[in-house]
C-alpha cells in the first residue's frame, strides 16, 4: 500500500498508521453533489476513505462553477450529470478510492437502498424534505449522519448519532412554512460552503476512525461574512415523532410525488413508474420540434420557452416554468405520460 500519499495525516496522532488503514476500509455516502457535496467528496477522497458513493439528480451548469469545486467549464458545456463528473475527477485525484457516482433523485422509494451498507451519510442536499427523509432513514437503521446547510454567507451543521444524540426532528419538528431563503434566491459564497463541509468531513473522519467521543456535540451556526458564531447543545426530545415515537412519515408516505420544485424557474417531473427511455430513439423523435442535444446520460430538448433535460429513467427537469401543471403538460406532450 502506498503510505507516502497519506504521510502528513499519518503524522497526525488521532489518525496514525492504524487510523489510515481503517479509513482505507471505510465506506461513506454523500447525498447531493453541489457545493457541499463536491467539497466533502474532494476531502474524503484525498484522505483515502476507501469507498465513496455520491448520489445526485442534477447536471453541471455554468452557474455552479463559482463554488462546486470538482467541476470545470467542459463539464458544464457537456452537461454531464454531477455524480458522473465528480466521480471522474475523483478517480484522477486518488485512484485508490472506489468512487461510485449514482445519477438518481433521492426519494422515499430509494433512500434506504442508497445508504444501506455505509457507515456514515454526509448531507449535501438542498432542501428540508430530503433532510427529513434522510433523518428518518438514518434513525430507522441506526446510521450516523451529518447535517449541513448553507445559504448566502451563513451555514449550519450538526452530527446525528441515532439513539445517542438529538435528531433533526428533535430540533426542527416541522419544515419552515412558506418561502424561505435558498441559494437560488439570495445566493451563496464559496467560503461559507467550505467551512460547513470542513466540519462535516472532520466529523465523518472521527466516526469512521471510531473516535465518537471527540465529536463536537453541538449545533454549530456561523456567518462567515459577519463573523458571528452560535453554538447550541441540542437535547433529545422524548416526544420527537422520529427518534421518540419512531414514526417515519416521510419514509412511509404513499404515492410518489410527481413533481417538485427544483431551483428557480424549474420543475422536476418524476416518472410515475420506473421506465427505461431509449435516448437515441427519443432524440430522433424530438428533432422535428426543437433543438436537441444529448450525451450518454441525458438529453436536452429546447422547445418554445422551455428546456427539458430528460434522463434515461424517465425523470425530467423542465426549465422555464415554476408551475407543476405547465411542466407536466410539456412533459406529457413531448415525452409521453
Ligand atoms: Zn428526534
Amino acid at each position: 500500500m502506498n503510505r507516502e500519499k497519506y504521510s502528513r495525516q499519518i503524522l497526525f496522532p488521532p489518525i496514525g498508521a492504524e487510523g489510515q488503514d481503517k479509513l482505507l476500509e471505510s465506506r461513506a455516502v454523500i447525498l447531493g453533489c453541489g457545493a457541499l457535496g463536491t467539497a466533502q467528496a474532494n476531502a474524503l477522497t484525498r484522505a483515502g476513505v476507501g469507498t465513496l458513493r455520491i448520489v445526485d439528480r442534477d447536471f453541471v451548469e455554468e452557474s455552479n462553477l463559482q463554488r462546486q469545486i470538482l467541476f470545470d467549464e467542459a463539464d458544464a458545456r457537456e452537461r454531464l450529470p454531477k455524480a458522473i463528473a465528480a466521480a471522474r475527477k475523483l478517480n484522477q485525484i486518488n485512484s485508490e478510492v472506489k468512487v461510485e457516482g449514482v445519477v438518481e433523485d433521492v426519494d422515499n422509494r430509494n433512500i434506504e437502498k442508497l445508504v444501506s451498507g455505509f457507515q456514515v451519510v454526509l448531507d449535501a442536499t438542498d432542501n428540508f424534505e430530503a433532510r427529513y427523509l434522510l433523518n428518518e432513514a438514518a434513525v430507522k437503521h441506526g446510521l450516523p449522519w451529518i447535517y449541513g446547510a448553507v445559504v448566502a454567507s451563513y451555514g449550519m451543521t450538526m452530527t446525528i448519532l441515532p439513539e445517542r444524540t438529538a435528531c433533526l426532528a428533535c430540533l426542527f419538528p416541522a419544515a419552515p412554512e412558506g418561502a424561505h431563503e435558498t441559494c437560488d434566491t439570495v445566493g451563496v459564497i464559496g467560503p461559507a460552503v467550505s467551512w460547513v463541509a470542513a466540519i462535516q468531513v472532520t466529523e465523518a473522519l472521527k466516526i469512521l476512525l471510531g473516535r465518537r467521543q471527540e465529536l463536537h456535540g453541538t449545533m454549530l451556526a456561523y456567518d462567515i461574512w459577519k463573523n458571528q458564531l452560535q453554538e447550541i447543545r441540542p437535547r433529545q426530545d422524548p416526544q420527537c415523532r422520529v427518534c421518540g415515537a419512531r414514526e417515519f412519515a416521510y419514509l412511509n408516505r404513499t404515492g410518489p410525488t410527481h413533481t417538485s420544485l427544483c431551483g428557480r424557474d424549474s420543475v422536476q417531473i418524476h416518472a410515475a413508474a420506473a421506465r427505461q427511455l431509449d435516448l437515441a430513439d427519443l432524440r430522433i423523435r424530438l428533432e422535428p420540434f426543437g433543438r436537441v442535444r444529448a450525451n450518454e446520460f441525458l438529453l436536452v430538448f429546447a422547445v418554445d420557452a422551455y428546456e427539458l433535460t430528460v434522463f434515461s429513467d424517465g425523470r425530467a427537469i423542465v426549465k422555464g416554468t415554476h408551475d407543476p401543471a405547465v411542466a407536466r403538460s410539456v412533459y406529457a406532450k413531448y415525452i409521453g405520460a
